[in-house]
């Protein structure tokens, strides 16, 4: 296999489980020299466990930090540039799921947090790495979005909010610092099968709430996709094979965001 990520220093927030997990492990066998940061200590450790499994000798740095908090994004940055002194991409990735409730059901303090975590986290994100990323000339990001983020579903207003958030921050930052050599796209998965999914699922079925119940259905590929599905296109992205891509969201939905 071509080895894209050579001397490359890749930065993944929600490295510790999921999407995130299963790009690191893409990166780390096209060379990558990754940093994991999740909030899950567990998730982190067992991640690169995962990594190291499967390539012996990669080189994985991880950091435990809530992505929501400022202080915590500051560190992550830090400690990258502590280790590596530079970051060539960032996957910015790390979220957690809808409150699978109608938006009168939605509580105040749920909404507040699902935007601090998959809004707010981004931004701060994008804020901290993209002045690296304009001082060193170069840099590829890449936010996660969702189907959410370009469509709706009819529940969880709180998710829905903050993913559409997140295409106006790729969308603008994008074009703010393409001139600098800095591209930012974005991410818009479907249904893929990972943890995250598995439990917003169950909870969906929980609230009675058919029309995520049957998600699958509205699948023209009438199946989940798998997160190494989602790391091949992800480790594209955020290659120099991509480099004309810019201000982009791509979907990896198996053609349910085309489906009318
Ligand atoms: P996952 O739950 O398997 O992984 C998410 C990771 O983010 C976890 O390791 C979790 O600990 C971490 N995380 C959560 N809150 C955090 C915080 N405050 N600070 C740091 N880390 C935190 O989920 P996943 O399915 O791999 O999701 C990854 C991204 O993909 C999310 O942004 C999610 O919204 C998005 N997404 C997933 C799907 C899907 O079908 N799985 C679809 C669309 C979008």
């Amino acid at each position: 296999m071509r080895k894209r990520f050579t001397d490359k220093v890749v930065l993944i927030t929600g490295g510790g489980s999921g999407i995130g997990r299963a790009t690191a492990v893409r990166l780390a066998t096209e060379d990558a020299k990754l940093v994991l940061v999740d909030i899950s200590e567990q998730g982190l450790a067992d991640a690169a466990e995962e990594v190291r499994k499967t390539v012996s000798d990669a080189e994985v740095l991880t950091v435990v930090a809530d992505v929501s908090e400022e202080a915590g994004v500051e560190r992550y940055v830090a400690e990258t540039l502590g280790a590596h002194g530079r970051i060539d991409a960032f996957f910015n990735n790390a979220g957690v799921p809808p409150t699978p409730r109608r938006t009168e059901d939605i509580r105040t303090e749920e909404f507040a947090r699902n935007i601090s975590i998959n809004l707010t986290g981004v931004f701060l994100g994008l804020k901290h790495v993209l002045k690296v990323m304009r001082e060193q000339g170069h840099g590829r990001v890449l936010n996660t979005t969702s189907l959410f983020g370009i469509r709706a579903n009819g529940a969880g207003s709180d998710y829905h909010a903050a993913k559409h958030g997140v295409v106006g921050l790729t969308l603008n930052s994008g074009v703010e610092y393409g001139p600098y050599g800095v591209t930012v796209n974005a991410i818009a998965p479907g249904s893929i099968l990972t943890p995250m999914m598995e439990k917003h699922l169950r909870s969906a079925r929980d609230n009675n709430l058919e029309q995520i119940d049957k998600a699958l259905d509205q699948v023209p590929t009438k199946r989940f996709g798998r997160a190494e599905e989602v790391a091949a296109t992800v480790a594209f992205l955020l290659s120099d094979e991509a480099l004309y891509i810019n201000a982009a969201v791509v979907t990896i939905d198996g053609g349910r965001s085309a489906k009318a």
